[in-house]
Protein backbone atom coordinates (compact mmCIF):
# COMPACT_ATOMS: atom_id res chain seq x y z
CA UNK A 1 0.00 0.00 0.00
CA UNK A 2 1.43 3.47 -1.00
CA UNK A 3 2.83 4.96 2.26
CA UNK A 4 1.71 9.45 2.08
CA UNK A 5 4.12 11.74 3.79
CA UNK A 6 3.79 15.11 5.33
CA UNK A 7 5.95 18.23 3.81
CA UNK A 8 8.25 19.82 6.41
CA UNK A 9 10.56 22.46 5.45
CA UNK A 10 10.26 21.40 1.79
CA UNK A 11 10.73 18.09 2.25
CA UNK A 12 8.72 14.79 2.06
CA UNK A 13 8.86 13.05 5.63
CA UNK A 14 7.65 9.29 6.77
CA UNK A 15 6.73 8.91 10.70
CA UNK A 16 7.92 5.50 12.70
CA UNK A 17 4.22 5.25 12.77
CA UNK A 18 1.43 5.40 10.27
CA UNK A 19 -2.40 4.62 10.16
CA UNK A 20 -4.48 3.51 7.18
CA UNK A 21 -7.44 5.68 5.60
CA UNK A 22 -10.43 4.00 4.18
CA UNK A 23 -12.39 4.73 1.01
CA UNK A 24 -16.03 5.35 2.68
CA UNK A 25 -17.76 3.86 -0.87
CA UNK A 26 -15.82 0.34 -0.16
CA UNK A 27 -14.57 0.09 2.89
CA UNK A 28 -10.94 -0.65 1.76
CA UNK A 29 -7.78 0.86 3.36
CA UNK A 30 -6.11 3.09 0.12
CA UNK A 31 -3.17 4.58 1.93
CA UNK A 32 -1.03 4.79 4.58
CA UNK A 33 -0.67 8.27 6.90
CA UNK A 34 2.24 9.57 9.21
CA UNK A 35 1.39 9.86 12.46
CA UNK A 36 3.14 12.78 13.77
CA UNK A 37 4.78 11.70 16.92
CA UNK A 38 5.21 15.33 19.37
CA UNK A 39 9.08 16.65 18.64
CA UNK A 40 7.90 15.89 14.79
CA UNK A 41 4.74 18.28 15.33
CA UNK A 42 7.48 20.72 17.25
CA UNK A 43 10.02 20.25 14.23
CA UNK A 44 7.20 21.58 11.65
CA UNK A 45 6.30 24.55 13.64
CA UNK A 46 10.17 25.17 14.10
CA UNK A 47 10.69 25.37 10.18
CA UNK A 48 7.26 27.21 9.81
CA UNK A 49 8.91 29.75 12.44
CA UNK A 50 12.25 29.75 10.70
CA UNK A 51 11.18 30.61 7.48
CA UNK A 52 8.33 33.32 8.64
CA UNK A 53 10.66 36.25 8.51
CA UNK A 54 12.26 36.15 5.14
CA UNK A 55 8.97 35.15 3.81
CA UNK A 56 7.39 37.88 5.67
CA UNK A 57 9.94 40.57 3.68
CA UNK A 58 9.34 39.39 0.68
CA UNK A 59 7.53 42.47 -1.66
CA UNK A 60 3.77 41.79 -1.31
CA UNK A 61 3.59 41.66 -5.26
CA UNK A 62 5.96 38.67 -4.83
CA UNK A 63 3.86 36.45 -2.62
CA UNK A 64 1.23 37.44 -5.09
CA UNK A 65 2.86 35.82 -7.79
CA UNK A 66 3.78 33.00 -6.19
CA UNK A 67 0.08 32.55 -4.90
CA UNK A 68 -0.63 32.73 -8.70
CA UNK A 69 1.99 30.04 -9.33
CA UNK A 70 0.05 27.79 -6.55
CA UNK A 71 -3.45 28.18 -8.03
CA UNK A 72 -1.68 27.25 -11.37
CA UNK A 73 -0.54 24.07 -9.39
CA UNK A 74 -3.96 23.31 -8.11
CA UNK A 75 -5.56 23.30 -11.43
CA UNK A 76 -2.63 21.25 -13.35
CA UNK A 77 -3.70 18.38 -10.59
CA UNK A 78 -7.23 19.04 -10.21
CA UNK A 79 -7.68 15.65 -11.99
CA UNK A 80 -5.25 13.79 -9.84
CA UNK A 81 -6.50 16.02 -6.49
CA UNK A 82 -9.95 15.49 -7.25
CA UNK A 83 -9.26 11.70 -7.57
CA UNK A 84 -8.02 11.55 -4.41
CA UNK A 85 -11.05 13.44 -2.86
CA UNK A 86 -13.19 10.60 -4.34
CA UNK A 87 -11.43 8.11 -2.88
CA UNK A 88 -11.56 9.30 0.37
CA UNK A 89 -13.94 12.26 0.90
CA UNK A 90 -16.69 10.25 -0.94
CA UNK A 91 -18.08 12.61 -2.87
CA UNK A 92 -18.43 12.15 -6.64
CA UNK A 93 -16.20 13.75 -9.42
CA UNK A 94 -19.08 16.36 -10.44
CA UNK A 95 -17.74 19.02 -12.54
CA UNK A 96 -18.38 22.69 -12.32
CA UNK A 97 -21.26 24.53 -13.77
CA UNK A 98 -25.48 24.14 -14.08
CA UNK A 99 -26.72 20.94 -13.84
CA UNK A 100 -23.16 19.47 -12.04
CA UNK A 101 -22.79 17.64 -9.03
CA UNK A 102 -20.89 19.83 -6.47
CA UNK A 103 -18.13 17.23 -6.34
CA UNK A 104 -14.66 16.60 -5.74
CA UNK A 105 -13.87 18.59 -9.60
CA UNK A 106 -16.14 20.95 -7.94
CA UNK A 107 -14.00 21.46 -4.80
CA UNK A 108 -10.71 22.23 -6.77
CA UNK A 109 -11.98 24.43 -8.46
CA UNK A 110 -13.05 26.32 -5.52
CA UNK A 111 -9.45 25.95 -4.28
CA UNK A 112 -7.81 27.23 -7.45
CA UNK A 113 -10.40 30.33 -6.92
CA UNK A 114 -10.03 30.82 -2.98
CA UNK A 115 -6.42 31.21 -3.92
CA UNK A 116 -6.73 33.42 -7.09
CA UNK A 117 -8.89 35.74 -5.43
CA UNK A 118 -6.76 36.71 -1.88
CA UNK A 119 -3.92 36.86 -4.49
CA UNK A 120 -5.58 39.85 -6.14
CA UNK A 121 -6.86 41.35 -3.20
CA UNK A 122 -5.14 44.73 -1.77
CA UNK A 123 -4.18 45.05 1.81
CA UNK A 124 -4.03 48.68 1.71
CA UNK A 125 -2.41 51.09 4.48
CA UNK A 126 -5.31 52.76 6.19
CA UNK A 127 -4.93 56.40 7.64
CA UNK A 128 -6.79 56.10 10.84
CA UNK A 129 -6.36 59.72 11.52
CA UNK A 130 -4.65 62.85 10.27
CA UNK A 131 -4.97 66.67 11.03
CA UNK A 132 -2.13 69.42 11.14
CA UNK A 133 -0.80 67.75 14.03
CA UNK A 134 -0.45 64.05 13.34
CA UNK A 135 -0.82 61.07 11.01
CA UNK A 136 -1.83 57.69 11.98
CA UNK A 137 -1.41 55.02 9.83
CA UNK A 138 -2.81 51.10 10.28
CA UNK A 139 -0.51 48.79 8.75
CA UNK A 140 -1.19 45.12 8.47
CA UNK A 141 1.25 42.67 9.91
CA UNK A 142 1.53 39.12 9.25
CA UNK A 143 0.93 36.93 12.73
CA UNK A 144 3.95 34.62 12.30
CA UNK A 145 3.17 30.93 12.51
CA UNK A 146 -0.47 30.06 11.41
CA UNK A 147 -1.33 26.77 12.88
CA UNK A 148 -4.36 25.26 10.60
CA UNK A 149 -6.82 22.65 11.95
CA UNK A 150 -9.56 21.21 9.30
CA UNK A 151 -12.43 19.10 9.15
CA UNK A 152 -13.11 16.34 6.91
CA UNK A 153 -16.24 17.36 5.04
CA UNK A 154 -14.44 19.54 2.08
CA UNK A 155 -10.47 18.61 3.07
CA UNK A 156 -8.88 20.68 0.58
CA UNK A 157 -11.48 24.02 0.24
CA UNK A 158 -11.01 24.19 3.34
CA UNK A 159 -7.69 23.95 4.08
CA UNK A 160 -7.21 26.20 1.18
CA UNK A 161 -8.87 28.83 2.70
CA UNK A 162 -7.09 28.55 6.14
CA UNK A 163 -3.88 28.53 4.12
CA UNK A 164 -3.63 30.62 1.34
CA UNK A 165 -4.66 34.09 3.25
CA UNK A 166 -2.38 33.47 6.22
CA UNK A 167 0.03 33.05 3.16
CA UNK A 168 -0.58 36.24 1.41
CA UNK A 169 -0.73 38.17 4.14
CA UNK A 170 3.38 36.91 5.09
CA UNK A 171 2.43 34.14 7.87
CA UNK A 172 3.80 30.54 7.30
CA UNK A 173 1.24 27.49 8.39
CA UNK A 174 1.39 24.22 9.18
CA UNK A 175 -1.53 22.21 8.67
CA UNK A 176 -3.31 19.51 10.43
CA UNK A 177 -5.80 18.02 8.46
CA UNK A 178 -8.57 15.56 9.52
CA UNK A 179 -7.18 12.24 9.91
CA UNK A 180 -10.27 10.99 7.81
CA UNK A 181 -9.25 12.92 4.64
CA UNK A 182 -5.70 13.36 5.33
CA UNK A 183 -4.47 11.61 2.04
CA UNK A 184 -5.81 14.35 -0.53
CA UNK A 185 -5.07 17.05 2.41
CA UNK A 186 -1.01 15.84 2.32
CA UNK A 187 -0.77 15.60 -1.70
CA UNK A 188 -2.33 18.75 -2.04
CA UNK A 189 0.28 20.82 0.45
CA UNK A 190 3.16 18.32 -1.18
CA UNK A 191 2.22 19.44 -4.48
CA UNK A 192 2.05 23.07 -4.14
CA UNK A 193 4.44 23.95 -1.74
CA UNK A 194 6.90 23.07 -4.42
CA UNK A 195 6.37 26.49 -5.96
CA UNK A 196 6.80 28.05 -2.78
CA UNK A 197 10.55 28.46 -0.22
CA UNK A 198 11.10 25.72 2.31
CA UNK A 199 9.29 26.01 5.82
CA UNK A 200 6.74 28.13 4.67
CA UNK A 201 3.72 25.45 4.24
CA UNK A 202 4.29 22.74 5.97
CA UNK A 203 1.86 19.40 7.04
CA UNK A 204 1.24 17.20 10.61
CA UNK A 205 -1.05 14.32 10.46
CA UNK A 206 -2.98 12.09 13.15
CA UNK A 207 -5.84 12.58 14.75
CA UNK A 208 -6.93 14.95 17.50
CA UNK A 209 -3.57 14.40 19.80
CA UNK A 210 -1.79 15.35 17.03
CA UNK A 211 -4.06 18.56 16.86
CA UNK A 212 -3.64 19.53 20.56
CA UNK A 213 -0.08 19.15 20.12
CA UNK A 214 0.05 21.64 17.57
CA UNK A 215 -2.11 24.14 19.20
CA UNK A 216 -0.29 23.66 22.63
CA UNK A 217 3.28 24.64 20.68
CA UNK A 218 3.96 27.79 22.42
CA UNK A 219 5.43 29.56 19.23
CA UNK A 220 2.35 29.16 17.53
CA UNK A 221 1.08 32.83 17.05
CA UNK A 222 -2.76 32.31 15.69
CA UNK A 223 -5.23 29.53 15.36
CA UNK A 224 -7.17 28.72 12.54
CA UNK A 225 -10.04 26.19 13.45
CA UNK A 226 -12.48 24.52 11.29
CA UNK A 227 -14.79 21.33 12.98
CA UNK A 228 -17.40 20.84 15.96
CA UNK A 229 -17.58 23.11 18.74
CA UNK A 230 -16.92 20.41 21.57
CA UNK A 231 -12.89 20.48 19.55
CA UNK A 232 -13.44 24.53 19.38
CA UNK A 233 -13.60 24.45 23.29
CA UNK A 234 -10.67 22.83 23.78
CA UNK A 235 -8.55 24.72 21.50
CA UNK A 236 -10.18 27.46 23.02
CA UNK A 237 -8.84 26.03 26.52
CA UNK A 238 -5.17 25.90 25.21
CA UNK A 239 -5.25 29.10 23.11
CA UNK A 240 -6.68 30.70 26.57
CA UNK A 241 -2.94 29.40 28.32
CA UNK A 242 -1.06 30.78 25.51
CA UNK A 243 -3.15 33.92 24.58
CA UNK A 244 -3.16 32.84 21.31
CA UNK A 245 -5.63 34.36 18.70
CA UNK A 246 -7.89 32.32 17.21
CA UNK A 247 -10.62 32.03 14.01
CA UNK A 248 -12.99 29.62 14.93
CA UNK A 249 -15.20 28.18 12.28
CA UNK A 250 -17.84 25.57 13.93
CA UNK A 251 -20.93 23.24 13.61
CA UNK A 252 -24.39 25.39 12.86
CA UNK A 253 -27.79 23.44 12.57
CA UNK A 254 -29.42 26.22 9.62
CA UNK A 255 -32.96 26.76 9.35
CA UNK A 256 -34.52 27.71 6.24
CA UNK A 257 -37.81 29.26 6.16
CA UNK A 258 -40.19 29.57 3.52
CA UNK A 259 -42.28 32.26 3.22
CA UNK A 260 -46.27 31.61 1.81
CA UNK A 261 -46.44 33.06 -1.33
CA UNK A 262 -43.03 30.73 -2.32
CA UNK A 263 -43.73 28.50 -5.32
CA UNK A 264 -42.73 25.24 -4.48
CA UNK A 265 -41.76 23.63 -7.52
CA UNK A 266 -39.66 26.92 -8.29
CA UNK A 267 -37.73 26.23 -4.98
CA UNK A 268 -37.53 22.86 -4.66
CA UNK A 269 -34.15 22.46 -6.49
CA UNK A 270 -32.20 25.43 -4.56
CA UNK A 271 -33.38 23.98 -1.20
CA UNK A 272 -32.83 20.14 -2.04
CA UNK A 273 -29.11 20.94 -2.87
CA UNK A 274 -28.85 23.58 0.14
CA UNK A 275 -29.46 20.83 2.33
CA UNK A 276 -28.08 17.67 0.39
CA UNK A 277 -25.17 19.33 -0.73
CA UNK A 278 -22.17 16.82 -0.16
CA UNK A 279 -24.99 14.25 1.90
CA UNK A 280 -25.36 17.02 3.96
CA UNK A 281 -22.04 17.36 5.02
CA UNK A 282 -21.70 20.83 5.19
CA UNK A 283 -21.54 23.50 7.76
CA UNK A 284 -23.29 25.65 6.31
CA UNK A 285 -26.42 23.28 4.67
CA UNK A 286 -29.79 23.41 5.50
CA UNK A 287 -30.53 21.46 8.30
CA UNK A 288 -33.87 22.37 9.50
CA UNK A 289 -36.34 22.99 6.56
CA UNK A 290 -39.43 25.10 8.50
CA UNK A 291 -42.87 25.60 5.50
CA UNK A 292 -46.30 26.79 6.30
CA UNK A 293 -49.03 24.74 6.55
CA UNK A 294 -50.69 25.65 3.51
CA UNK A 295 -47.34 24.68 0.94
CA UNK A 296 -46.02 21.73 3.27
CA UNK A 297 -47.38 18.86 1.36
CA UNK A 298 -46.09 20.44 -1.73
CA UNK A 299 -42.63 21.35 -1.25
CA UNK A 300 -42.32 17.56 0.59
CA UNK A 301 -43.77 15.70 -2.71
CA UNK A 302 -41.54 18.08 -4.69
CA UNK A 303 -38.25 17.45 -2.51
CA UNK A 304 -39.57 13.30 -2.51
CA UNK A 305 -39.58 13.61 -6.66
CA UNK A 306 -35.91 14.84 -6.62
CA UNK A 307 -34.41 12.31 -3.43
CA UNK A 308 -35.49 9.77 -5.01
CA UNK A 309 -34.29 10.29 -8.59
CA UNK A 310 -30.20 10.74 -7.28
CA UNK A 311 -27.95 7.60 -8.25
CA UNK A 312 -26.19 7.03 -5.11
CA UNK A 313 -23.46 5.22 -5.44
CA UNK A 314 -19.59 4.88 -5.51
CA UNK A 315 -18.23 8.61 -6.66
CA UNK A 316 -15.78 7.05 -8.86
CA UNK A 317 -18.26 5.90 -11.13
CA UNK A 318 -19.67 8.09 -13.77
CA UNK A 319 -23.62 7.81 -13.08
CA UNK A 320 -23.60 8.68 -9.18
CA UNK A 321 -24.67 11.72 -7.87
CA UNK A 322 -24.43 11.08 -4.11
CA UNK A 323 -21.79 9.41 -2.27
CA UNK A 324 -21.39 7.59 0.98
CA UNK A 325 -21.08 9.55 4.58
CA UNK A 326 -17.34 10.34 5.01
CA UNK A 327 -17.10 7.57 7.63
CA UNK A 328 -18.34 5.50 10.31
CA UNK A 329 -18.99 7.55 13.54
CA UNK A 330 -21.24 10.15 11.34
CA UNK A 331 -22.81 7.17 9.76
CA UNK A 332 -24.00 5.89 13.36
CA UNK A 333 -24.81 9.33 14.32
CA UNK A 334 -27.15 9.97 11.24
CA UNK A 335 -28.85 6.41 11.57
CA UNK A 336 -29.59 6.90 15.63
CA UNK A 337 -30.88 10.39 14.58
CA UNK A 338 -33.53 8.92 12.32
CA UNK A 339 -34.08 6.02 15.06
CA UNK A 340 -35.13 8.35 17.61
CA UNK A 341 -37.23 10.37 15.49
CA UNK A 342 -38.86 7.00 14.00
CA UNK A 343 -39.51 5.99 17.39
CA UNK A 344 -41.15 9.46 18.40
CA UNK A 345 -44.06 8.90 15.58
CA UNK A 346 -42.40 11.24 12.74
CA UNK A 347 -42.81 9.90 9.15
CA UNK A 348 -40.12 9.33 7.25
CA UNK A 349 -41.43 10.33 3.46
CA UNK A 350 -38.38 8.64 2.05
CA UNK A 351 -34.85 6.87 2.61
CA UNK A 352 -34.51 5.99 6.74
CA UNK A 353 -32.79 2.70 5.99
CA UNK A 354 -29.57 1.88 5.02
CA UNK A 355 -28.94 -0.72 2.10
CA UNK A 356 -27.07 -3.81 2.42
CA UNK A 357 -23.36 -4.22 1.45
CA UNK A 358 -19.82 -2.62 1.68
CA UNK A 359 -19.93 1.33 2.53
CA UNK A 360 -21.36 4.14 4.63
CA UNK A 361 -24.00 4.36 2.33
CA UNK A 362 -27.22 5.91 3.60
CA UNK A 363 -30.10 7.34 1.31
CA UNK A 364 -31.46 10.73 0.98
CA UNK A 365 -34.00 11.10 4.06
CA UNK A 366 -36.96 13.30 4.24
CA UNK A 367 -38.89 13.37 7.61
CA UNK A 368 -42.05 15.11 8.48
CA UNK A 369 -44.25 15.36 11.46
CA UNK A 370 -41.64 16.25 13.83
CA UNK A 371 -41.09 19.35 15.75
CA UNK A 372 -38.64 21.27 17.17
CA UNK A 373 -37.06 19.82 20.51
CA UNK A 374 -36.43 15.91 18.82
CA UNK A 375 -32.77 15.23 18.72
CA UNK A 376 -33.30 15.43 14.68
CA UNK A 377 -33.71 19.07 14.92
CA UNK A 378 -32.16 19.99 17.77
CA UNK A 379 -28.77 18.93 16.67
CA UNK A 380 -26.30 19.16 14.06
CA UNK A 381 -27.03 15.63 12.07
CA UNK A 382 -24.44 16.51 9.74
CA UNK A 383 -25.94 13.77 7.19
CA UNK A 384 -28.23 13.50 4.62
CA UNK A 385 -31.52 14.13 6.58
CA UNK A 386 -33.65 17.04 6.54
CA UNK A 387 -36.94 17.18 8.84
CA UNK A 388 -39.48 19.43 7.56
CA UNK A 389 -41.07 21.12 10.31
CA UNK A 390 -44.65 22.85 9.56
CA UNK A 391 -44.81 26.34 10.52
CA UNK A 392 -48.51 28.34 11.89
CA UNK A 393 -47.28 32.07 11.59
CA UNK A 394 -43.37 33.97 10.59
CA UNK A 395 -43.08 34.88 14.11
CA UNK A 396 -43.18 30.90 14.96
CA UNK A 397 -40.64 30.13 12.99
CA UNK A 398 -38.42 32.98 13.31
CA UNK A 399 -38.49 31.80 16.84
CA UNK A 400 -37.46 27.98 15.94
CA UNK A 401 -35.06 29.33 13.77
CA UNK A 402 -33.18 31.68 16.52
CA UNK A 403 -34.01 28.90 19.52
CA UNK A 404 -30.53 26.85 19.15
CA UNK A 405 -27.34 28.04 20.69
CA UNK A 406 -26.02 27.83 17.50
CA UNK A 407 -26.34 30.77 14.36
CA UNK A 408 -24.19 29.95 11.35
CA UNK A 409 -26.34 30.23 8.25
CA UNK A 410 -30.03 30.60 7.54
CA UNK A 411 -32.30 31.20 4.46
CA UNK A 412 -35.45 32.72 3.67
CA UNK A 413 -37.38 31.96 0.62
CA UNK A 414 -40.19 34.15 -1.28
CA UNK A 415 -39.95 36.07 -4.58
CA UNK A 416 -40.60 38.84 -2.00
CA UNK A 417 -37.06 39.85 -1.56
CA UNK A 418 -38.09 42.71 0.69
CA UNK A 419 -40.20 40.48 2.50
CA UNK A 420 -37.47 37.80 2.55
CA UNK A 421 -35.51 40.70 4.12
CA UNK A 422 -37.20 41.74 6.74
CA UNK A 423 -37.24 38.34 7.87
CA UNK A 424 -33.53 37.92 7.85
CA UNK A 425 -33.22 40.72 9.45
CA UNK A 426 -34.41 38.45 12.47
CA UNK A 427 -32.83 36.06 12.23
CA UNK A 428 -29.79 35.38 14.54
CA UNK A 429 -26.89 33.88 11.71
CA UNK A 430 -23.84 35.25 10.44
CA UNK A 431 -24.54 35.07 6.79
CA UNK A 432 -28.93 34.60 5.68
CA UNK A 433 -29.29 34.09 2.24
CA UNK A 434 -32.29 34.48 -0.03
CA UNK A 435 -33.85 31.93 -2.58
CA UNK A 436 -30.38 29.89 -2.08
CA UNK A 437 -28.39 28.53 1.01
CA UNK A 438 -24.49 28.10 1.59
CA UNK A 439 -23.43 30.32 -1.49
CA UNK A 440 -20.32 31.07 -0.10
CA UNK A 441 -18.36 33.64 -1.90
CA UNK A 442 -14.53 34.74 -1.92
CA UNK A 443 -14.96 38.19 -1.84
CA UNK A 444 -18.07 38.40 1.05
CA UNK A 445 -17.06 37.39 4.53
CA UNK A 446 -18.44 33.84 6.10
CA UNK A 447 -18.49 33.08 9.67
CA UNK A 448 -20.65 32.13 12.61
CA UNK A 449 -22.43 34.07 15.26
CA UNK A 450 -23.11 32.23 19.09
CA UNK A 451 -21.72 29.18 19.70
CA UNK A 452 -20.79 28.51 15.34
CA UNK A 453 -17.93 30.19 15.73
CA UNK A 454 -16.14 33.71 15.67
CA UNK A 455 -13.65 35.92 13.53
CA UNK A 456 -14.68 35.46 9.34
CA UNK A 457 -13.30 34.18 6.84
CA UNK A 458 -12.66 35.56 2.72
CA UNK A 459 -12.74 38.90 1.09
CA UNK A 460 -11.03 41.84 2.61
CA UNK A 461 -12.42 40.99 6.51
CA UNK A 462 -11.29 37.74 6.36
CA UNK A 463 -7.33 38.80 5.20
CA UNK A 464 -7.36 40.99 7.60
CA UNK A 465 -8.26 38.24 10.71
CA UNK A 466 -4.52 36.58 9.58
CA UNK A 467 -3.14 39.97 10.24
CA UNK A 468 -2.79 42.11 13.44
CA UNK A 469 -2.66 45.50 12.97
CA UNK A 470 0.01 48.14 13.56
CA UNK A 471 -0.46 51.61 13.79
CA UNK A 472 2.43 54.18 13.06
CA UNK A 473 2.18 57.41 14.34
CA UNK A 474 3.80 60.57 12.74
CA UNK A 475 4.25 63.93 14.50
CA UNK A 476 3.77 66.77 11.60
P1 LIG B 1 -13.85 17.75 14.61
O1 LIG B 1 -13.97 18.88 15.55
O2 LIG B 1 -14.10 16.38 15.11
O3 LIG B 1 -12.39 17.71 13.96
C1 LIG B 1 -11.84 18.83 13.27
C2 LIG B 1 -10.33 18.77 13.34
O4 LIG B 1 -9.90 18.97 14.68
C3 LIG B 1 -9.72 17.44 12.90
O5 LIG B 1 -8.56 17.70 12.16
C4 LIG B 1 -9.38 16.78 14.23
O6 LIG B 1 -8.33 15.84 14.17
C5 LIG B 1 -8.96 17.99 15.04
N1 LIG B 1 -9.00 17.80 16.50
C6 LIG B 1 -9.77 16.95 17.23
N2 LIG B 1 -9.53 17.12 18.55
C7 LIG B 1 -8.60 18.10 18.66
C8 LIG B 1 -7.96 18.76 19.76
N3 LIG B 1 -8.24 18.43 21.02
N4 LIG B 1 -7.09 19.74 19.50
C9 LIG B 1 -6.80 20.12 18.23
N5 LIG B 1 -7.36 19.53 17.15
C10 LIG B 1 -8.25 18.54 17.35
O7 LIG B 1 -14.82 18.12 13.40
P2 LIG B 1 -15.14 17.23 12.11
O8 LIG B 1 -16.03 16.10 12.53
O9 LIG B 1 -13.89 16.93 11.35
O10 LIG B 1 -15.98 18.27 11.22
C11 LIG B 1 -17.35 18.41 11.29
C12 LIG B 1 -17.71 19.66 12.06
O11 LIG B 1 -17.08 20.80 11.49
C13 LIG B 1 -19.19 19.97 12.01
O12 LIG B 1 -19.64 20.42 13.27
C14 LIG B 1 -19.27 21.11 11.00
O13 LIG B 1 -20.40 21.93 11.12
C15 LIG B 1 -18.02 21.85 11.31
N6 LIG B 1 -17.64 22.71 10.18
C16 LIG B 1 -17.74 24.07 10.31
C17 LIG B 1 -17.42 24.90 9.24
C18 LIG B 1 -17.53 26.39 9.33
O14 LIG B 1 -17.01 27.06 8.45
N7 LIG B 1 -18.16 26.95 10.34
C19 LIG B 1 -17.00 24.32 8.03
C20 LIG B 1 -16.92 22.94 7.94
C21 LIG B 1 -17.23 22.14 9.02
Amino acid sequence: MQSFTNTVNGRQVHSASSFESRNPATGEAIGLVPRSTRQEVAAAVAAAKAAQPAWAALPDETRRELLHKVADVIKENADYLSQWVTREQGKPLGGVGPGNVPGSRFELWGCETWTRVPASLELPVEVAFEDNSRRDEVHRRPFGVVAAIAPWNWPLLIAIWQMIPSLRAGNTVVLKPSEYTSICSLELVRLIAQVLPAGVLNTVSGDGEVGAALVDNPAVDKIMFTGSGATGAKIAATAARHLTPTTMELGGNDAAIVLDDADPKQIAIGLFWGAFINMGQTCAAIKRLYVPESRHDAIVAELKVLAEGMPMGDGMQAETVVGPIQNAMQFRKVTELVEQARQGGATIVCGGEAPQGPGNFYPLTLVTDIADGASLVDQEQFGPVLPIIKYRSVDDAVRSANGLDVGLGASVWSPDVQKAKSVAARLQAGTVWINQHGMVHPMVPFGGSKKSGWGVEFGAEGLKAVTQPQVISIPK
